[in-house]
């Protein structure tokens, strides 16, 4: 099993959280750039406040998205308990 890049990891966890724009059926993890980590969803407009990097994904968010989190996740507590 392979691990996520630690870079690639980084910019999820400093993305701006999950949405759920009103023309899908789940909620996306969004990137700084607007981006979502599965590549659907883009809005070109964000809410300040979106639950973020540390919340629990919801079985109604994105399965893509909550993957390539998780991944994150465990790319970062991989790092995190090798120091
Ligand atoms: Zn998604």
């Amino acid at each position: 099993m392979s691990t996520m890049r630690k870079s690639t990891a980084l910019a999820i966890q400093a993305g701006k959280g999950w949405y759920w724009p009103t023309n899908t059926r789940k909620a996306h993890y969004y990137l700084a750039d607007n981006r979502t980590v599965c590549g659907k969803g883009v809005v070109l407009v964000l809410p300040e406040d979106l639950a973020g990097f540390g919340t629990y994904p919801s079985p109604d968010d994105c399965v893509g998205c909550t993957r390539r989190v998780a991944a994150a996740k465990s790319a970062l507590a991989v790092e995190g308990g090798a120091s």
